[in-house]
C-alpha cells in the first residue's frame, strides 16, 4: 500500500540574498512498512524534505498525499492532528522540553490529542520500560544522557502510534554504542509494521536500511529500493491506520482550556524569576490605582462635607412671584401652615424660616447683644453646632411656641458666672423671659466663628412671640440627599401652588453652586484616575514585554510543541492564559497592597482615603483585559510561528 507519495514537489525559499532551492522536481513512492535512508551532502535539502513528508512545512509547488489525504485540502487543525496521530519524530538534538520530566515529555503528543491522563501516564510508562528506561521516567532531560535522551524521544513519537516514525540524524550526536542501539530499536519498530525513515551521514545506518535515497542539490540522484514492498508484503505486517483525520480535529472548549491551564501554570513555574517580575510590574500599577483613586476620593468627599457644613439647605422659598418683586416686602404669602404642610413631606428633611433678629440678652445683672435665630428641631446643627449640655427642641416647642431657648457657649459665658448651671434658668430675650433648655458649641465651625452671640428659638416662638408677625420673609428648606435639588424644587413649588391656589412665591435653589463643586471634584477625581490609568498602561505593556521576549526565548518550545501536534489554538490559548494568570494575581496581591496602603494614608494624615469597591471592580477589571490585551500579540506571535523555523532555531 502507497503511503506517502510526493508528485512534482519543489520547495525554494526567497529571500533578498536571492531565491534558494531547496528541492526540485521530487517524485517518490514510499510504502506502508518501508525502512528508509535518506542520504546526501550538507545542504542537499534533506531536511526540507523531511519537514514536508512530516507536514511541518509544506511544499511550494506540487501534491503531497499522505494516508489518501492531499495534504494541500487539510487545514492546520487537521495537519497538527495528522502529525499527532501518524508521525513520530525524532530530531538530531532530541527536542525533548527541558521543563519537563521524562513520562512527561512521553505523553505530550496524547495530551494535545485529549486522551485521559491515567490512559496516557500508563502507556508512557510502558514505552519508557520497552527503551529500557523504567526507572528514569522522573528525570529531566539535563539528567539524562545523549543515547537516553533520544530513547525518550522514541517513546514519544511512539505515544499515539507513531506509524510513521520520521528521524532526522538520530545517531548524529551519540556514541557509536548509544547510536547502534537506536538503530536496533528503529529497526524492531519496523519489523513491527512502522515506516521508518531516516536522515543520515552515516554510511554503516544507510546500508543498515533497505532503501537508499540520495539528494543532490536538492534533486534526487538516487533510489535504491532495494526491496520491493507491496500491499501484501509478508514480512512487513501493516499498522493499521487511524481513524479519520478530519474527525474530530479540534478539541471541546472545556478540555481545550483544561490543557492550556496546566500548561501555562507549568511553564509558569518553570520560569518562576520571570514570572516574579511580571507580577511585581501588575501590583505595583494595581496598588497605585485602588490607592490613588481611594485618596482622590477621600479628599473630594471631604471638601464636599465641609462645603455643606456652610450652605446645605438647598431651597429657599421667597414671597413675590420672581425674584425683585417690588411687592415682595409687603407679600405675606408665606405662613406656618405652609411649613407644616412642607415638614410633612416625606421628601423634605429639615424645613425652617429664616427668622432672624437681634435683640438684648439679659440674665441677672448680666446683659449682652445676642443674634436669635429661629429654628426647627435639629436646626443648630445646619450651623455646625453641637449639642453639649441639656436638649434640642422638640416637635411640642414648635407647636405650642413654647419659651425655650438653646444658648451657645459664647453666650452662656457673656450671661453666666462660671461653674453656675445655665439649664433651667430663664434669660430674656428682647422682652421674652425663655428657659434654658441647652447649650450649643461651635466646634469652630465657619459660619458661627467670631464674636456673634447666638441663641435659638423655636421658629414658632421667635415668629409669633418675639418678633409678633405671623409670615415670614423665607423658608430655607432641605429635601433629603437622595432627591436631585431640581425635583425637590419642582415638588416644593407644585405643593405650594396647589395650596396657595397661585404662584405667589418663587425658590431660590443653590443647586448650581454644588454642581460646579462637584464637577471640580469629579474633575480632580478623574485626573488621579488618570495618573493611576497610565501606571496601568505602564503595567501593562511589561507584561506585554515579558511575553514578547518569552515568545522568543521559547521558539524551540513551540516549534517542539508544533510538531507532535499542538494545534495554533493550543499555542495561542497557552500564552494567553500565563499572561491572565499573572494579571490575575498581580490584581489581587496589587489590590491588597493597595487597600494597605489606603489604612496607612488614613492613618497618618488628615485624608481619609476611601477605598471604594467600585475602583476595587475597575482594577481588577483592568487586570484582566490588560492580561487579554498585551497577552494577544505575543500569543498570536507564538501560535503564527512556522514550526519547521522553530525547530532549525538553536
Ligand atoms: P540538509 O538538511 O540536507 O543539510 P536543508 O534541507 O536543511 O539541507 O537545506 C536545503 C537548502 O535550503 C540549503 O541550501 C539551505 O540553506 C536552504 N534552506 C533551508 N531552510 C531554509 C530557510 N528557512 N530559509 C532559507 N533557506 C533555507
Ligand atoms: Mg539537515
Amino acid at each position: 500500500m502507497i503511503l506517502m507519495q510526493l508528485e512534482n514537489i519543489t520547495k525554494s525559499y526567497h529571500s533578498d540574498a536571492g531565491s534558494v532551492h531547496a528541492l526540485r522536481n521530487i517524485n517518490l513512492k514510499i510504502h506502508a512498512g518501508e525502512m528508509i535512508a535518506i542520504v546526501g551532502t550538507s545542504g542537499s535539502g534533506k531536511s526540507t524534505l523531511m519537514n514536508i513528508l512530516g507536514c511541518i512545512d509544506r511544499p511550494s509547488t506540487g501534491t503531497y498525499t499522505v494516508a489518501n489525504y492531499n495534504s494541500q485540502t487539510l487545514n492546520d487543525d487537521e495537519i497538527s492532528k495528522l502529525r499527532r496521530e501518524y508521525f513520530g519524530f525524532i530530531f538530531q538534538s532530541y527536542h525533548l522540553l527541558p521543563n519537563l520530566n521524562a513520562i512527561t515529555n512521553v505523553e505530550l503528543p496524547a495530551f494535545y490529542a485529549g486522551i485521559e491522563e491515567n490512559i496516557r501516564n500508563q502507556r508512557a510508562h510502558e514505552l519508557l520500560k520497552r527503551m529500557g528506561l523504567a526507572e528514569r521516567g522522573n528525570h529531566f532531560p539535563s539528567q539524562l544522557s545523549g543515547g537516553q535522551q533520544q530513547r525518550v524521544s522514541i517513546a514519544r513519537a511512539l505515544m499515539n502510534g507513531g506509524t510513521i516514525i520520521l528521524a532526522d540524524e538520530p545517531t548524529g550526536a551519540l556514541d557509536s554504542h548509544s547510536g547502534h542501539e537506536v538503530l536496533e530499536m528503529l529497526r524492531r519498530l519496523q519489523q513491527k509494521g512502522h515506516t521508518i525513515i531516516i536522515i543520515t551521514h552515516d554510511n554503516n545506518v544507510a546500508e543498515s536500511t533497505d532503501r537508499i535515497i540520495q539528494l543532490r542539490d536538492g534533486e534526487i540522484i538516487l533510489d535504491t529500493k532495494k526491496v520491493l514492498l507491496n500491499n501484501n508484503h509478508p514480512d512487513s505486517p501493516q499498522l493499521g491506520l487511524s481513524p479519520d483525520i478530519k474527525k474530530k480535529a479540534s478539541l471541546s472548549l472545556n478540555e481545550h482550556l483544561l490543557n492550556a491551564t496546566k500548561t501555562a501554570l507549568h511553564a509558569l513555574k518553570a520560569n518562576t524569576l520571570r514570572s516574579l517580575l511580571t507580577v511585581l510590574g501588575i501590583v505595583i500599577g494595581i496598588a497605585s490605582v485602588v490607592s490613588i483613586v481611594a485618596v482622590g476620593q477621600g479628599m473630594r468627599d471631604s471638601v464636599l462635607k465641609s462645603f455643606r457644613d456652610i450652605a446645605n439647605l438647598s431651597l429657599i422659598i421667597y414671597p413675590g412671584s420672581e425674584a425683585g418683586d417690588d411687592k415682595a416686602g409687603s407679600i405675606q404669602s408665606l405662613v406656618i401652615s405652609d411649613i407644616d404642610a412642607l415638614a410633612q413631606h416625606p421628601y423634605v428633611e429639615y424645613v425652617a424660616p429664616q427668622v432672624e433678629s437681634g435683640e438684648r440678652l439679659r440674665y441677672g445683672r448680666n446683659d449682652a447683644a445676642g443674634q436669635v435665630t429661629g429654628i426647627n428641631v435639629g436646626g443648630f446643627k445646619k450651623d455646625g453646632g453641637l449639642l453639649v449640655d441639656g436638649r434640642d427642641f422638640n416637635q411640642n416647642d414648635i407647636k405650642d411656641k413654647a419659651q425655650v431657648v438653646l444658648i451657645s457657649d459664647l453666650a452662656y459665658r457673656k450671661l453666666f458666672l462660671p461653674g453656675k448651671k445655665p439649664i433651667g434658668e430663664f434669660v430674656l430675650v428682647g422682652r421674652l423671659p425663655c428657659r434654658v433648655i441647652g447649650v450649643v458649641s461651635n466646634q469652630g465651625s465657619a459660619s458661627m466663628r467670631g464674636e456673634t452671640v447666638n441663641v435659638w428659638l423655636p421658629y414658632s416662638t421667635a415668629a409669633l412671640r418675639l418678633i409678633g408677625k405671623p409670615y415670614f420673609n423665607s423658608i430655607a428648606v432641605r429635601t433629603r440627599k437622595d432627591i436631585a435639588s431640581a425635583q425637590g424644587e419642582k415638588i416644593i413649588t407644585s405643593l405650594l401652588e396647589k395650596k396657595h391656589g397661585v404662584k405667589d412665591f418663587y425658590i431660590y435653589n443653590n443647586h448650581q453652586a454644588f454642581a460646579s463643586l462637584d464637577s471640580t471634584t469629579f474633575t480632580l477625581t478623574i485626573g488621579l484616575g488618570s495618573v493611576a490609568a497610565i501606571s496601568l498602561l505602564v503595567g501593562g505593556i511589561g507584561v506585554m514585554n515579558i511575553m514578547l521576549v518569552s515568545v522568543s526565548e521559547r521558539i524551540r518550545e513551540i516549534g517542539i510543541r508544533r510538531a507532535i501536534g499542538a494545534r495554533k489554538q493550543d499555542i495561542l490559548t497557552q500564552f494567553l492564559v500565563e499572561s491572565i494568570f499573572l494579571c490575575i494575581v498581580g490584581g489581587l496581591i496589587g489590590i491588597g497592597l493597595g487597600a494597605v496602603a489606603c489604612k496607612g494614608i488614613s492613618l497618618f494624615s488628615s485624608i481619609q482615603a476611601s477605598l471604594s469597591l467600585i475602583s476595587i471592580i475597575v482594577a481588577f477589571t483592568t487586570c484582566i483585559v490588560i492580561g487579554i490585551s498585551f497577552g494577544v500579540i505575543p500569543a498570536r506571535r507564538a501560535a503564527q510561528l512556522d514550526p519547521s523555523l522553530a525547530l532549525s532555531r538553536e
